[in-house]
């Protein structure tokens, strides 16, 4: 059997879960569970690739910023984030990125 990779984290996959037409490792498949299930208690449309790819992008990401923002500005963020399927840090880098390239 050749080696299955989970889309999600990147890592090969042993005994792996397919959701939405993906594999996930039993790790990410529990951490995607649980977004969905946020989603949908929030009404949200739920899309299983986009959470894993998002999961890959956070996965791989190795410098981290550390920043203080009001709490307001932090759910605004978050919920923006959400609606567009995001990450609050990749909401955040390309928010940053913009400001660089002004
Ligand atoms: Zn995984």
């Amino acid at each position: 059997m050749s080696d299955r990779i989970c889309e999600a984290c990147g890592k090969t996959v042993l005994g792996g879960v397919s959701m939405g037409g993906i594999l996930l490792c039993k790790q990410c498949d529990a951490d995607i569970q649980d977004e969905i299930e946020q989603l949908r208690a929030e009404g949200k449309s739920v899309n299983v690739m986009r959470i894993a790819r998002r999961m890959y992008r956070e996965s791989h990401t190795r410098s981290q910023i550390t920043i203080n923002l009001q709490p307001e500005l932090i759910d605004q963020v978050d919920i923006k984030a959400r609606d567009e399927g995001r990450s609050r840090s990749n909401m955040a880098a390309e928010l940053i990125k913009r400001q660089l390239a002004a």
